[in-house]
């Protein structure tokens, strides 16, 4: 059969609807549905974006059948509205509007008033009694004509028109009378041909094939093919090309034209809203020509047609059941509709309108869900720059934390605790952070670092905090010593103002006005209403009882990751944990040394054993010190870890609560500087050369692959037992009352099932030991995290010996990469912005290799335990593709950070939605 190409719409019916989209486009379909209701749509027709296609594949020629069925389209056009194209007495005009199945704003073209030219112009005159409509579409139709069809600049037909303005004294283009546009024309005409070089086509036919021809070619324009690159639109055969009857805004004061939007697309407030001209056409209400009017006042300028107005939107939306975004013209007082689509929203708007549409019963509490994109909510969870505020970039790095945030730049964490102590705003510029800067982070209003990725240091705990950053901001060279940084030619020094907006990774000179987040009552029944459809249970990452109950009020259903690290770097007690560390190593080889001192000792002669029994009992004498130095340590964090948990199981209160015991290396916790060595050997009445020995002691040349997470657990097992025995202590202490506490002891960096085995051993001893003497019963688990590749791919033995999995994507991501996490800002942006990675790997969980171990564990660890529990604790965890992986994959839950909460309970109801259907 013979293809067709084109689709009439006529008065009250068409040959397409809303639902062909892909072949009519976006307009041409919206078109055709609003011709079908019974609106006043100006008849026309539209040609396919087939059609384009084949224009395009074969080499710039119209399809066969094309040009006859254009004929035969246009004459049935002329005989609907009662005139002809190009007849001097009776002619009829048609906009060429571009449209494809995507919106596409402003890439592709249109041309308006086709059809006028010196006969043409006569005969509307005639027929109209308005010599002054016909002259002012005629000089747009020269304008666009010559722009779209001949590639001309607007600016040489601003010029004319600025020059006829300025001659005749009058400030708008509306003020200029007929003999004034006619004299432009003429004008027109002349640059036209100056810069074509060939003359104004007056044919209406020749006209109407150059502009099809000229919108068939802007799909491939480079700012179209530009546009389509970025926002990933793949897989469109071409743009639609509508041809249109004209209708006239600009015929005089009882005429209009305007763009309207069926509710308030900025907060989302149900009330009309758009602006309007009289005695315009086309784009000017867009283009600023003239101040448009608020869409209001046009009940007092043609009350008629707006009442008409009203009635149609209304219609419209409910139609559609979306906001739309519409475009109308209004020739002497009667309204014409030119288009409708679904219309570009705010995220408060986005969730307002979502809730009110339930309300009104539009549209059911799924469809509303799906509405509102996940990464979208973070608009609403933190304060924002005043989108209206000017703002002078300096520099860009990686979005790491969404915000925005103005202060005076300092360099040093603690300077910045002494400054924030005198309410000053603080940005913390640092190259990177590391856990000592915690402090300073924590009272910042904005983090910036110069290296670091997504998930470095500072990263991480920004978004936790809730803080705004930007990391690895590479165009920044930080000078500690001067107390300055650079970038290009600028320096910013201690205490002057930056900006920083989180969510674009930007950072500006001077401060910017922000408007504080409203968390209004439909964003909370919104989150609510996802509760009803999803199955991940959406836990957070909380070291504190104050992120805790944050994570709290935004619906966290307990705590995936608490660090216990982050604590031990509290003023009160890293003193004690730096005792603990640098004694621990001398236990153990004080004990060593005892017993080689014993062994020589029962061998000597005679002759040696005083001295060498001296030798033993120094040495003894010195074990015992330490020993007793590193048991006052311990007996000194206990009560502190204790109270921590108390308070956290307390928010918790009827909630899982996961506790990871002690995970990084120990050399972080100690001071490198030598003055802060010898200061901190005083307090602990150590020599400081002991302290040096010790810290030089425990440095090592990949600290992330050395001695941390259990490993520690395995040679100090002293520090996990004090961590055991306060998290079973705070548990019971809660529990007197009336708490309910499920504490899950989570073991790190487990990677043999010989490891898990020994420490969960070790772990159940010591809490059974707490739980006896108190006689108490606490519902207490013994987990372990799924963090390295090896443990992925034994989980089933690991499985014997572990209560839950939580899978750590991020140190999983790291290892299965090979890409440290902390110096990925060096390389992945290259590799994203060649094409090499898809997305940052550590910010989206990589399904196909990453998530093969994320599969295979949970397949496993099932094999041996069929009802394990198992969640995510990386930052993947509150990551809206990620969790729709973790939903099909049969997770229990997800965690992630408290202002991530309500993205992961939005995402994790859109999976299930979505695996349903
Ligand atoms: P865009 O996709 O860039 O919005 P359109 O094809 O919608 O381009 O055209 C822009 C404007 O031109 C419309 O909003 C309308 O004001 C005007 N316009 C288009 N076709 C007609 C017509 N048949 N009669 C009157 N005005 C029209
Ligand atoms: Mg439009
Ligand atoms: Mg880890």
């Amino acid at each position: 059969m013979k293809k067709k190409y084109i689709y009439f719409f006529g008065n009250n019916k068409a040959d397409g609807n809303a639902r062909m989209k892909d072949l009519l486009g976006g307009k041409g379909a919206n078109l055709a549905e609003m011709a079908n209701l019974g609106f006043p749509v100006p008849p026309g027709f539209t040609i396919t974006t087939e059609a384009c296609d084949e224009y395009n594949r074969q080499n710039k020629k119209f399809p066969t059948g094309l040009q006859s069925e254009i004929d035969k389209n246009l004459t049935r056009l002329e005989r609907e509205m009662g005139a002809k194209l190009g007849d001097p007495n009776n002619p009829l005009l048609v906009s060429v509007r571009s449209g494809a199945a995507a919106s596409m704003p402003g890439m592709m073209d249109t041309v308006l008033n086709l059809g006028l030219n010196p006969d043409s112009i006569q005969g509307l005159i005639n027929k109209t009694n308005n010599e002054r409509f016909p002259r002012d579409a005629y000089r747009r139709f020269i304008n666009m004509f010559g722009n779209v069809v001949m590639g001309m600049k607007h600016h040489d037909f601003e010029e004319i028109i600025a020059r006829h303005k300025k001659k005749a004294k009058v400030e708008n283009d509306t003020d200029l009378n007929a003999e004034q546009l006619k004299n432009i024309c003429k004008d027109f005409i002349a640059i036209y041909k100056k810069r074509t070089g060939s003359d104004f086509p007056l044919d209406p036919k020749e006209q109407l094939r150059k502009a099809i021809i000229a919108v068939f070619d802007s799909w491939n324009n480079p700012r179209a093919v530009k546009y389509r690159k970025i926002y990933d639109i793949s897989g469109l055969l071409g743009t639609a090309v509508n041809i249109q009857a004209m209708v006239f805004g600009n015929t005089g004061n009882n005429s209009a034209t305007g763009v309207c939007f069926t509710r308030n697309p900025s907060n989302g407030e149900n009330k009309f809203y758009g602006e309007f001209l009289l005695n315009a056409q086309g784009e000017d209400v867009v283009a600023g020509i003239r101040t448009p009017e608020p869409i209001s006042d046009l009940a007092k300028e043609l009350p008629i047609a707006y009442k008409k107005l009203v009635n149609i939107k209304n219609k419209l939306e409910k139609h559609y059941k979306d906001l739309q975004d519409i475009e109308f013209t209004i020739q002497e007082g009667k309204l014409f509709m030119l288009q409708t689509r679904n219309g570009k929203r705010t995220t408060q708007a986005a969730v307002k309108i979502a809730v009110d549409m339930v309300k009104e019963k539009l549209i059911d509490k799924k469809t509303a869900i799906n509405r509102i994109e996940p990464n979208q909510l973070d608009q609403l969870l933190h304060p924002t720059f005043n989108p209206k505020a000017k703002r002078n970039v300096i520099a860009s790095g990686l979005p790491a934390s969404p915000g925005a945030a103005s202060g005076k730049v300092t360099f040093h964490a603690d300077e910045a605790e002494k400054l924030a102590a005198k309410n000053e705003k603080i940005i913390l510029v640092r190259i990177e952070t590391s856990p000592e800067d915690i402090g300073g982070m924590h009272v910042a209003q904005g983090i910036l670092t110069t290296k670091g990725g997504m998930t470095s240091h500072a990263a991480v705990v920004a978004r936790g905090m809730g803080t705004c950053c930007v990391a690895g901001c590479g165009g920044i060279q930080v000078d500690y010593e001067k107390e300055e940084f650079t970038v290009g030619e600028k320096t910013i020094k201690k205490g002057d103002y930056i900006s920083l907006d989180g969510t674009r990774g930007e950072v500006i000179l001077g401060q910017v006005p922000t408007v504080e987040p409203t968390l209004c009552g439909d964003f909370g029944k919104l989150m609510k209403w996802t509760d009803e459809f999803r199955r991940l249970k959406v836990r957070t990452n909380a070291d504190t009882p104050e992120d805790a109950q944050r994570a709290r009020d935004f619906g966290a259903e307990g705590i995936g990751l608490c660090r216990t690290e982050h604590m031990f770097f509290g003023e009160d007690r890293i003193d004690y944990v730096r005792q603990m560390i640098l004694t621990a190593g001398n236990v153990t080889k004080l004990k060593i040394s005892v017993n080689e001192a014993k062994a020589e000792l029962n061998k000597a002669p005679k002759k040696k054993l005083s001295s060498l029994n001296n030798k033993k009992n120094n040495i003894q004498s010195k074990l015992k010190e330490s020993q007793r130095l590193y048991k006052g340590a311990l007996n000194k964090l206990l009560p502190m870890q204790r109270s921590d948990f108390t308070k956290i199981f307390k928010v918790m209160n009827g909630f899982p609560v996961t506790i990871r015991l002690l995970d990084p290396p120990l050399h972080e916790f100690l001071p490198n500087e030598k003055h802060l060595q010898i200061e901190l050997a005083k307090k602990m009445g150590m020599n400081p050369k002991e302290v040096k020995d010790r810290v030089d002691s425990l440095h090592e040349t990949n600290p992330m692959l050395g001695l941390r997470g259990c490993r520690l657990g395995i040679t100090y097992p002293d520090i996990y037992e004090m961590q055991v025995k306060a998290i079973i202590q705070a548990a019971c202490a809660v529990k007197k009352q009336n708490i309910k506490v499920f504490p899950e002891i989570m073991v790190p960096l487990v990677g043999t099932d010989e490891e898990m085995k020994v420490l969960k051993n070790d772990i159940k001893i010591i809490a059974e030991k707490v739980l006896t003497e108190k006689g108490a019963k606490i519902n207490y688990k013994i987990g372990t995290m799924i963090e390295i590749p090896r443990a992925a791919l034994t989980a089933d033995r690991i499985a014997k010996y572990a209560e839950f999995f939580s899978f750590g994507t991020n140190d999983l991501t790291q290892m299965t990469f090979g890409y440290s996490r902390d110096d990925v800002g060096s390389f992945v942006p290259q590799y994203t912005e060649r094409g090499l990675l898809e997305k940052d790997p550590f910010q989206v969980l990589d399904q196909d290799g990453v998530g093969q171990l994320v599969t295979t564990g949970i397949k496993k660890g099932r094999q041996t335990k069929p009802d394990l529990k198992i969640g995510i604790c990386g930052e993947h965890g509150g990551e809206p593709s990620s969790i729709q992986f973790c939903n099909r994959n049969g997770m229990d839950y997800v965690s992630c950070s408290p202002f991530r909460v309500p993205i992961a309970r939005l995402s994790s109801a859109q999976s299930a939605i979505k695996e349903k259907q």
